[in-house]
């Protein structure tokens, strides 16, 4: 099975007869044209977050291309380092939008990883989980919606007390039982048990888009999908929810699942297909950059690859689509005035920026907020050390990084810090609580700290 891949790619490979089970698949899996395109100039550097952590050439994007065309030219076995320097890659992927050369870093890193996980050898313990996590439940609502259910109970019934007062908590890893403290309240309710499939623009129609709502984001963050919907309404928008969309697969290839991944594509490019739409809106930077790469993730898929090309031209970052076709209402934090404006920041989702290249958009409209200042972070555009579940499976690296943000935001004495994916959000808020020495700075996604300035509160009824 290791050997045989859809995304073989043979152009200018060397023929080589691995003898190493993993280099054959690696081999075979990794797109040889891009590893050859990179040139060594090294600009790539300075924009690696583990490099800079670390200061060290095999935990840079340069240093990582080199390693994997090392094993496919047969000039060394990927033993236990080559694993580890691939998995200590955050998949932020800053290092493309600087490099000339176009290397499509972020498809090299997932077959690496993709073949890497063809042959790993888990404990049980650990194969139960991915197998529970990437099959079990998020590829399925009804499953996703209990999950919301269960942690909805845990949260509001007084477990939560109990199990953080008892000390059973301590039996966790340290990175789970931090994520456990600022964990958002969960819902039973999505977005479409709240709005319906099908919510009208205020005023004449401008488009009639979809949204995406994700899986996470509609069980812990159901609130912002519910909040994405009204502000597109107010900007003119018809948004239609369809019902039969799944996961993204985002999680699933960044951790090696390809084929889950590309499963869970086909069945969203079905479920989007009769909508008649204009537009597919993603509210989350992790989600939407995989949307926007299902035609390379289908690519060769004969049935699938044409309508994954289209699918993929039609996603867009919310905050865009607002500002470059919205009817904006307008916004005022009324709790400030032009004497005492609130100070916001924004800290970048890696795959909104790097990805979907969409850093300005959400800028302008937080700009637009009346009694705001907004103040730009030093290195708002750096990683946080989210990176889907890289903060729980390298919590070493994903600290340290935070760490240096943390420095970074409490500079800009800001009282919101705000940020455009889930990931990012829960990051910056254990960032706060580690980091910020009591600072009053609350973490929120743009889109419902724009909702809630509605100047006049809109027409949408807030809640
Ligand atoms: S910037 Fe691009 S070409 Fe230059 S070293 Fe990095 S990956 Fe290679
Ligand atoms: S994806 Fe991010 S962490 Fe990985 S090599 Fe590129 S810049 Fe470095």
């Amino acid at each position: 099975m290791a050997e045989t891949n859809a995304h073989t790619h043979i152009q200018n490979k060397p023929a080589i007869d691995h003898a190493n089970p993993l280099a054959r698949t690696l081999h075979a899996k990794l797109d040889y044209d891009q590893l050859t395109n990179c040139m060594r100039c090294g600009f790539c550097l300075p924009a690696c977050p583990t490099f800079r952590e670390t200061g060290v050439e095999p935990e840079s994007p340069r240093g990582r291309i080199a390693l994997m065309k090392a094993v496919a030219d047969g000039l060394m076995d990927p033993d236990q380092a080559f694993q580890d320097q691939m998995n200590h890659c955050l998949g932020c992927r800053a290092c493309e939008p600087v490099c000339p050369a176009d290397v499509k870093y972020g498809q090299l890193i997932e077959q690496a990883r993709d073949a890497i996980e063809d042959h790993a050898e888990h404990s049980a313990p650990v194969s139960g989980l991915r197998k529970l996590i990437f099959k079990g439940v998020f590829p399925h609502r009804s499953r996703l919606r209990l999950l919301g259910k269960s942690i909805a109970f845990y949260q509001k019934s007084g477990l939560r007390s109990l199990a953080r007062g008892s000390g059973v908590m301590k039996l966790l890893p340290k990175s789970v039982r931090e994520m456990e403290r600022i964990l958002p309240d969960a819902s039973g309710q999505g977005v479409i048990e709240r709005l319906g499939t099908v919510y009208p623009a205020k005023g004449e129609p401008i488009a009639r888009v979809a949204l995406f709502r994700g899986c996470v984001m509609d069980v812990l963050f159901a609130e912002t999908n519910v909040n994405t919907v009204k502000l597109l309404s107010e900007a003119g928008f018809e948004v239609v929810i369809p019902r039969e969309q799944a996961c993204c697969g985002a999680l699933h290839a960044h951790a090696g699942e390809m084929e889950q991944a590309r499963d869970l594509a086909r069945r969203n490019l079905e479920a989007f297909k009769d909508a008649g739409i204009s537009y597919i809106v993603s509210n989350a930077g992790g989600c939407g950059a995989l949307l926007v790469e299902y035609d390379h993730l289908l690519s060769e898929d004969p049935a699938y690859r044409e309508p994954a090309r289209e699918f993929s031209d039609r996603v867009i970052d919310v905050s865009r689509l607002l500002v470059e076709r919205g009817r904006l209402p307008s916004f005022a934090d009324e709790e400030a005035n032009a004497a005492n404006p609130v100070t916001i920041t924004y800290q970048d989702s890696c795959h909104l920026r790097n990805v979907m290249r969409s850093s300005d958009a959400p800028r302008q409209l937080m700009k637009q907020v009346a009694n705001v200042t907004f103040t730009e972070m030093c290195e708002a555009d750096r990683c946080c050390g989210s990176a889907g579940i890289y903060n729980i499976t390298q919590p070493e690296m994903a600290g340290q990084v935070l760490e240096h943000k943390m420095e970074n935001a409490r500079d800009t004495q800001a009282r919101y810090l705000l940020t455009s994916n889930p990931g990012c959000l829960l990051q910056m808020k254990l960032g706060v609580e580690k980091h910020g020495n009591g600072s009053p700075m609350e973490v929120k996604h743009v889109v419902d700290f724009l909702y809630e300035r509605i100047a006049g509160g809109g027409t949408s009824g807030k809640p």
